[in-house]
């Protein structure tokens, strides 16, 4: 799908879903692109929701000023159910259409995208910017935010391990990342964890974690962190039966004797000051997007493939399904055996 564009005077901007740190990056880089090639910027605050509410203003160079750093988004974001109907994508390219808006970049995960594509499909010219923290888009190797999170993530194991090595103890500690387990993996093999559960691979707790446990044991290894993905306690076990991390860490005391404490870190994963990477690739996905639109190009998906910035028709870009790493699940388990 191609909406050719034939002059962008101006370009709308808004942040949704789930927040990201580098979102504030990556709307400063659209603005900034924008004003640099005489185009005007209208910020879009929270969202869809935002839009169908015509709750926007025109951005200028320091409107954008301090907020490279900082995390959380400046625009505010929102979930908007309504923007799942025809009506409601209906009367957000109305809404762009009064603003003067000729094009307009989403920045989010993929619940997003799929509104990029349908107001896309209504005619609004779209571009998407990955943003998630979950890095969960099958069509990009890298999401904004994802950095972010997982250094957040692996700079608080090291605090926990401080305290469970002190004591002997395990540690499981529940991540984020919906139904994908890379910050589960990235985390397990940046704090050396016994054991990473993730959603996207079968497991028995008893060979996954317990059996590993007890061989370790047997090494002379007294402390211990299991690492669950937040899909694994999303999901029904075998016996139908939901287990959360606080259940994990019962189950491993009973079975192995180590003393075990559950922590789930929740949304204190999604927010603090964007890494450099994540501050990067904001710059380069914001300043590709506007490029994009300043081609005459729409309905695309800013990617990062292969280590390069490119772009996808986003109605395909969708249509793609992720494949875990297995060489670094393969990684995590021999180094923790
Ligand atoms: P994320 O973008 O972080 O994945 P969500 O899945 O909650 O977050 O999606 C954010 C918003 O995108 C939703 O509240 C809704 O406004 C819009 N959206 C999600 N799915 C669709 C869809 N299938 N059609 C239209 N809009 C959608």
């Amino acid at each position: 799908m191609e909406n050719k564009i034939k002059t962008i005077k101006t370009i709308g901007v808004l942040t949704s879903g789930g927040d990201a740190p580098g979102m504030n990056a990556a709307v400063r880089a659209v603005v900034r692109t924008a004003l640099f090639n005489n185009i005007n910027v209208k910020g879009i605050y929270k969202g869809f929701a935002g839009l169908l509410g015509s709750n926007m203003r025109n951005l200028f160079l320091r409107d954008v000023s301090g907020i490279l750093g900082q995390g959380g988004t400046f625009l505010y974001s929102s979930r908007c159910p309504e923007f799942n109907s025809k009506e409601g994508v209906q009367r957000a390219k109305t809404a762009c259409q009064k603003a003067g808006i000729d094009g307009l970049v989403v920045c989010g995960g993929d619940g997003s995208f799929r509104g990029a594509r349908d107001l896309s499909e209504a005619g609004m010219p779209c571009i998407a910017i990955p943003c998630t923290i979950d890095n969960d888009i099958a069509c990009t190797d890298y999401c904004i935010g994802y950095d972010t999170a997982v250094n957040t993530v692996v700079e608080n194991i090291d605090r926990l391990r401080d305290t469970s090595e002190s004591h002997d103890r395990c540690s499981v500690v529940e991540v984020m990342g919906r139904q994908c387990g890379d910050i589960a993996l990235h985390a397990a093999i940046n704090c050396g964890a016994v054991s990473v559960i993730m959603p996207e691979i079968p497991f028995d707790i008893e060979r996954a974690v317990i059996a590993k446990m007890k061989t370790t044991l047997g090494t002379g290894k007294s402390h211990f962190i299991v690492i669950v993905a937040e899909g694994v306690t999303d999901k029904r076990n075998e016996n139908g039966l939901k287990m959360d991390a606080f259940e994990f860490a019962k189950h491993i005391e009973e079975k192995t004797g180590v003393e075990s404490r559950a922590t789930i870190f929740g949304h204190i994963q999604r927010g603090g000051k964007p890494s450099a990477r994540d501050r990067i690739v904001a710059a380069e996905m914001g300043h590709y997007a506007v490029e994009l639109l300043l081609h005459g190009k729409g309905n695309r998906v800013v990617v990062r493939r292969n280590s390069k910035t490119s772009d996808l028709d986003i109605v395909k870009a969708l249509e793609m399904t992720r494949n875990v790493n297995m060489k670094l699940v393969k990684v995590a388990n021999e180094f923790s055996s």
